[in-house]
């Protein structure tokens, strides 16, 4: 078994999972800023190990992988935790291994997405492709022949945050008209609020409270065919099926693997979004990439994410032995 953990602002997911991708036992803890790190990471080791006793003398652990948001892979740190009081790069890897003595990596989140597509989701059998994960923001991970792109510093492919629209949204990043102030659960209720103010008055949306308004409202919205939520979610794949274009003319993938919350709303993305990448695709490209919905259960893809990047590591170390 390897243990993957989702280290969440608020709460700690984590289960164990089998090289199949099966996840045989599932736990969450509260994320307590307030109990200290080593307090925090003795009371998950322990966890852990109560876990894995659940299922018997004969299972043995054989890693950890911890997946989150400023998780660097490089170094086995997280970096920057913002919301939690603990030290910057804070060496997690050192600490879970000293407590579980096993080897434990540490991954971004996108990161995770993309090797959890590859070992146990929509992208199995393939080597050139990205995931890229629609929530609150907009993460990538990149697969380049078989491998994850780290880049020099771990933070290879950060398409959230290159310019869709220059001088646009104002970005939590300081820039202008990042893609994820357009392509992200938080964008795309940012593209209603923009709407001209007769339209939005016509929409079922301007029943709800401006602040209150989010991703399932349009999707809801946009499934009874309401004209604004319609837009909004051409819009979106407009922007979105345009970088996903230069995107392809850079790295040559065979797939394109959408995966988050926003893409709960199915087709109504999904259309748009390939109908827009086709038009804006160099002749070269046209008819090699295919767009394709996750298809893990997005409760727990960050788990199993987590710990495909700890068996893509002990797969490659049993290969080099061999
Ligand atoms: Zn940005």
């Amino acid at each position: 078994m390897v243990a993957g953990i989702d280290l969440g602002g608020t709460e700690t997911k984590f289960g164990l999972v089998n090289r199949e991708g099966e996840m045989l036992a599932y736990q969450t803890i509260p994320t307590d800023p307030d109990i200290g790190y080593k307090t925090f990471f003795t009371y998950l080791a322990n966890e852990i190990e109560c876990l894995l006793l659940s299922l018997g003398d004969d299972v043995a652990l054989l890693g950890a992988s911890v997946g989150a948001p400023t998780g660097s892979q490089a170094n086995g740190t997280i970096d920057n935790p913002s919301n939690l009081n603990w030290p910057n790069s804070l060496p997690v890897s050192k600490i879970l291994e000293s407590l579980l003595e096993v080897p434990v990596t540490v991954v971004n989140d996108a990161n995770a997405a993309a090797v959890g597509e590859m070992l146990f989701g929509a992208a199995q059998g393939y080597k050139n492709f990205f995931c890229v994960t629609l929530g609150t923001g907009l993460g990538c991970g990149v697969v380049i022949d078989g491998e994850l792109m780290l880049g020099s510093m771990g933070h290879a492919g950060e398409l959230g945050h290159v310019t869709a629209i220059k001088g646009g949204r104002m970005c939590g990043c300081g820039r202008m008209g990042c893609l994820e102030t357009y392509a992200s659960a938080t964008g795309i209720v940012r593209t209603v609020l923009e709407a001209e103010k007769d339209e939005y008055e016509h929409s079922v949306l301007s029943t709800y409270h401006k602040t209150k308004i989010t991703a399932k409202h349009i999707t809801d919205a946009a499934k009874e065919g309401d004209s604004l939520a319609l837009k909004a979610f051409d819009f979106t794949g407009k922007i979105l099926g345009e970088q996903l274009a230069d995107t392809v003319a850079i790295l040559n993938p065979e797939l394109i693997v959408l995966t988050g919350g926003l893409t709960r709303a199915g087709d109504l993305l999904l259309n748009p979004t390939i109908k827009y990448m086709n038009c804006h695709l160099h002749d070269i490209y046209k008819g090699t990439v295919e767009i394709r919905l996750s298809e893990m259960n997005t409760k727990k893809t960050a788990i199993l994410g987590s710990a495909a990047f700890m068996w893509l590591k002990l797969d490659s170390v049993s290969t080099q032995k061999v």
